[in-house]
């Protein structure tokens, strides 16, 4: 047989998504399939609505994952709320603002942007100003922005956004898991998760909750498929209905809610995923998890900048999840990459764009998060810098690492 038996190299997995999944999440996968409307599924489903609630730390009644990768959590609530011809505002400050600015147009919103250069993020009370400005009917914003590492405030935006009945809608699919995100405190109307990102479960859903007002706004689009809409349903005519058939919000809510309208077959594997994800980030605490995140960032960062690297963006305002370094003058950040993999199986992310060759990215999500990850990337990145032209400050950068967990010395080790 040609084929073989499916074999996958071991790695360590330090990008920005996808990381390594939890071997209970891996464990939890090769449960049975139930069938979509068995009480023993419908009941997981509830359960995993019940968690993704405490997740996003919200009181809506909706929340539960779309089936497709985190983008389909964008599209969803984009596509559901936006009819043509309506504003949206989109501030941009890396590659997944252009992402949120290209699902609009396609679905024929009048877009209206501002810009800050990558590696920054904006100030509220410019974005406040442009909302009462611009009078849209949606901002829609990243909350991480995986490409340039920088995490951008949210906890005054919705304030106005709701004074000036005005939708946020927020993409927090590098950030949910890792970062605190307090979706009702911060008066957020939708907002979308990631799994392959701080949940540590594959790529294949996008968990989302959204709240009253936005559900208004479906409720009047609404429109069921012929072949599962009751006579009433059947009599109705819409003439704003949502442009999208698998990203009807409506359509998907009554599959999630009491009436289990047959609008798609949920992916029972990614479910059970899902759920193992969901139970061990509460098993953990989610202020323990957060704490667990920052504390790694440090030691990441520490030992990045005692090998003599530096990271890029503006320290103010770094996500935590992901670290920008700045590729040395001269080197080939591929080939850096590169070595990394096919030497010591380590991985890290190149970036986009502008960026595209100037920085390296490194994650800290999820299960790749933890010290022997940690050691293992500064490893590996130091001897393919080496190998590669650019001379560190040799053995600093673990050392550097080591001090910083507490490593016992039983040696007198050099001052400074
Ligand atoms: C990874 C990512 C996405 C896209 O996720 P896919 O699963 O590849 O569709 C969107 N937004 C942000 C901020 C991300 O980090």
């Amino acid at each position: 047989m040609k084929f073989k038996q499916l074999q996958t190299p071991s790695r360590t997995i330090m990008t920005p998504g996808p990381v390594e999944v939890d071997p209970r999440v891996l464990q939890a996968m090769s449960t049975p399939i139930l069938g979509q409307f068995d009480p023993a599924f419908t009941n997981i489903m509830n359960e995993v609505m019940e968690m993704l609630r405490l997740l996003f730390q919200t009181k809506n009644q909706w929340a539960f994952p779309i089936d497709g990768t985190s983008r389909s959590g964008n599209e969803v609530l984009l596509a559901s709320c936006i009819e043509p011809g309506d504003k949206v505002l989109v501030p941009i400050f890396g590659r997944f603002g252009h992402l949120l600015v290209e699902i609009c147009e396609r679905y024929g919103a009048e877009v209206h942007t501002m810009e800050c250069e990558w590696g920054h993020v904006f100030d509220q009370q410019d974005i406040i100003h442009k909302i009462k400005d611009v009078q849209p009917k949606i901002v829609a914003i990243v909350h991480g922005e995986t490409s340039t590492g920088c995490m951008q405030p949210l906890d005054e935006i919705g304030k106005v956004c709701r004074e000036q009945d005005v939708l946020l809608i927020v993409d927090a699919v590098a950030s949910i898991g890792g970062v605190n995100i307090s979706v009702d405190d911060w008066f957020i109307d939708g907002i979308v998760g990631g799994t392959q990102k701080c949940l540590s479960v594959p790529s294949g859903m996008a968990p989302i909750t959204y709240n009253n007002r936005i559900e208004a706004v479906i409720q009047k689009r609404k429109k069921v498929e012929y072949g599962i809409a009751t006579a009433e349903e059947f009599t109705q005519k819409r003439t704003n209905m949502i442009r999208s058939n698998y990203f009807d919000l409506a359509m998907i809510q009554d599959y999630w809610g009491p009436r289990r309208l047959n609008h798609h077959t949920e992916a029972t594997s990614m479910l059970y995923a899902l759920r193992e994800g969901l139970r061990i980030v509460l098993e953990e605490g989610l202020n323990e998890r957060f704490e667990r995140h920052s504390y790694h960032e440090a030691a990441l960062i520490k030992g990045l900048e005692a090998m003599g690297l530096s990271i890029f963006g503006d320290k103010s305002c770094k996500l935590p999840t992901v670290t920008c370094i700045v590729v040395p003058e001269g080197i080939d950040s591929d080939n850096v990459r590169k070595m990394m993999l096919e030497q010591f199986g380590v991985e890290i992310a190149s970036s986009f764009g502008p960026l595209q060759g100037k920085i390296w990215r490194i994650g800290t999500m999820g299960y790749s998060c933890r010290k022997e990850n940690v050691f293992a990337v500064l490893q590996a990145l130091e001897s393919a810098l080496i190998r590669n032209g650019f001379e560190p400050n040799r053995g600093e950068g673990v050392q550097a690492a080591l001090d910083y967990y507490g490593a016992p010395s039983f040696v007198a080790v050099k001052e400074g």
